[in-house]
């Protein structure tokens, strides 16, 4: 979807009978019930009077003409199935929803009828990393407590491969998006989405007993301990004054 692709697609469809080159049979003659008019007029009588039915000829089936031999691949249809392989052109930009329509490439009709197209439709396979929003692309990406903190240089994957590095700013709360401008997706009408990198505190599973007693003594710290919820910031300003 980002750099557009050639997919191979194998299609079952109907199409022209070789065996009698889509006409159904040989030995092509005027029907004798219709004389090729490929209709029937069907006088009634009745009570109120007479009435004329036109309808079609139950011989030919309205085309007129008869096959001195069926053909007996397609049985008179003319069309056959067929499982073929087509090449689809997907342009880069396209998203769930959108369409190809490849003209002709449907069924055929009957005995050489026009044929109808085939709808070739875009659906996206998810990613394992990066989840589409729009043409926007959004990572999350786990970050330690104290780049957070501290502030840094973080590495982050792109779509394209080549990893992009992000300047954490001192002081910056989980989940903050950092906006990596046109590293997301093309747009189909031109325009490239951006690249959401979203910080999340990663919190280790497990402690050395060295790096436990190096955060319980930081978590005794006054600065560390985080705002009590419910609490405006008008009312923690006051505090700041009063206090
Ligand atoms: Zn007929
Ligand atoms: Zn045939």
């Amino acid at each position: 979807m980002a750099s557009g692709v050639e997919k191979r697609i194998r299609v079952k469809h109907l199409r022209p009978c070789a065996t009698c080159s889509g006409r159904g049979g040989t030995g092509e003659t005027r029907c004798p019930q219709c004389q090729g008019r490929g209709q029937i007029r069907r006088v009634q009588q009745s009570f109120f009077g007479q009435f004329v039915n036109v309808g079609p000829c139950p011989q030919c089936g309205g085309e007129g003409h008869v096959f001195r031999e069926t053909c007996r691949t397609c049985n008179g249809e003319g069309r056959t199935s067929e499982t073929e392989t087509i090449a689809v052109r997907v342009p880069r930009g396209v998203t769930t929803g959108n369409f190809i329509p490849l003209r002709g490439l449907g069924d055929i009709g009957r005995r050489g009828g026009p044929s109808g197209d085939l709808i070739v439709l875009i659906e996206e396979k998810p990613h394992p990393l990066f989840e589409r929003d729009g043409n926007d692309l959004v990572l999350d990406v786990p970050t330690s407590f104290t780049t957070l903190a501290l502030g840094g240089k973080i590495e982050v994957p792109t779509l394209d491969g080549a990893p992009a590095h992000v300047d954490v700013p001192v002081g910056t709360q989980t989940g903050r998006t950092i906006r990596l401008k046109g590293r997301g997706l093309p747009g189909l009408k031109g325009g490239t989405g951006d690249l959401r990198v979203r910080l999340m505190v990663w919190v280790p599973p497990r402690l050395g007993a060295a790096e436990r007693k190096l955060l319980e003594e930081l978590g005794k710290a006054e600065s560390l301990k985080p705002p009590r919820p419910g609490r405006s910031l008008f009312e923690r300003v006051k505090d700041a004054f009063a206090g």
